[in-house]
């Protein structure tokens, strides 16, 4: 059994192992796919003291770090349900989707989220190529241009209030017949002078030219009207899911099924810890992530001192 075994691979379950790894602990981490969002990723500006790198990149520089230590790696590993210990500081055991299942005394869960698609014709073609989700990370990239901001939720209106400051122009479009932002939000984004805001639209393409994103069709859906806006980017922001659905029922989830965590990355089950962005943790990002992942293995190392079995 490890010491510590975390689950997922990305910035958070990197961070995690070597953390832990460093603490001479038996160290393991098994992932579905080691890099996570970050191997999806083209351009990553915000990685502090890396003024530019790229997705693979960083994830070749993760697994080699990891690498540095003793850390069992076990990739295209998918975990399907968590049995806690029976009593605290006992074994925790982790089932895994090929049969076989692992034990451990302590556990960080660290298996990310995805970002929900529209899952209309030229999204995934024109993906990186305008078509983006996250505006802190490619916000600066449309300085002065065109782009629309998909869903009127929290999320898109603070994304279209975000961009406004950056881009040319921002159009919303909301799928409903009114945004379903706090009021406070909706308040702001009318008082900007380079913001339309469409409801009962729902788009239906993602158009391109010269491998770029160049404009996109939507519907009125009260009218059945077909429009076309031109535009350099799309930011579709109808939700972040995280990977959570094999832990339901057996860890306090939020009711977005986030994993509920304390500042010390507690869980609601003694001896597992949870970072990064399929936690409660406010703002998903590669630093925030990669903090929080070091915070759960300290955290999870405090653990195992004070409850050492033998
Ligand atoms: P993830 O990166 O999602 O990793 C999750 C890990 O868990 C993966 O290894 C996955 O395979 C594994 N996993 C999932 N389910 C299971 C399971 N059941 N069993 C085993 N393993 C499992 N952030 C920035 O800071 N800057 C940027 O420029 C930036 N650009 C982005 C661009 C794109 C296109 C996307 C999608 C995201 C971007 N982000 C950016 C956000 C950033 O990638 C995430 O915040 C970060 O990767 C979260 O790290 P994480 O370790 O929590 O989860």
């Amino acid at each position: 059994a490890f010491d510590v075994l975390v689950i997922g691979g990305g910035p958070a379950g990197s961070a995690a192992a070597i953390y832990a790894a460093r603490k001479g602990i038996s160290t393991g981490i098994a992932a579905e796919r080691f890099g996570g969002q970050v191997a999806d990723t083209m351009g990553i500006e915000n990685l502090i003291s890396v003024p530019y790198t790229e997705g693979p990149k960083l994830v070749a520089a993760m697994e080699q770090h990891v690498n540095e230590y003793e850390v069992d790696i076990m990739n295209m590993q998918r975990a399907e349900k968590l049995i806690p210990a029976e009593q605290t500081g006992g074994l925790h055991e982790v089932r895994l989707a090929n049969g076989g299942s692992l034990k451990a005394r302590t556990l960080i869960l660290s298996t990310g989220a995805r970002w929900r698609q529209m899952g209309v014709p030229g999204e995934e073609e024109y993906r990186n190529k305008g078509v983006a989700y996250c505006p802190h990370c490619d916000g600066p990239l449309f300085k002065g241009k065109r782009v629309a901001v998909i869903g009127g939720g929290n999320s898109g209106v603070e994304a279209a209030i975000d961009l406004a400051g950056i881009v040319g122009h921002v159009t919303l479009i909301e799928f409903g017949e009114q945004m379903r932002a706090d009021e406070v939000l909706q308040k702001k984004l009318r008082s900007l002078n380079n913001v339309k805001i469409i409801t009962s639209g729902q788009t239906t393409e993602v158009v391109g030219t010269d491998g770029k994103v160049s404009g996109l069709n939507y519907t009125d859906r009260t009218t059945g009207e077909s429009h076309h806006v031109e535009l350099e980017g799309v930011f579709v922001q109808i939700g972040l899911v995280p990977n959570t659905e094999w832990l339901k029922g057996d860890i306090e989830l939020s009711q977005h099924g986030e994993i509920i965590v304390n500042d010390r990355n507690e869980t609601s089950i003694p001896g597992v810890f949870a970072a990064g962005d399929a936690t409660t943790v406010p703002y998903k990002q590669i630093v925030i992530s990669m903090g929080e992942g070091s915070k759960a293995a300290l955290s999870a190392f405090d653990f195992l001192i004070r409850n050492s079995a033998e």
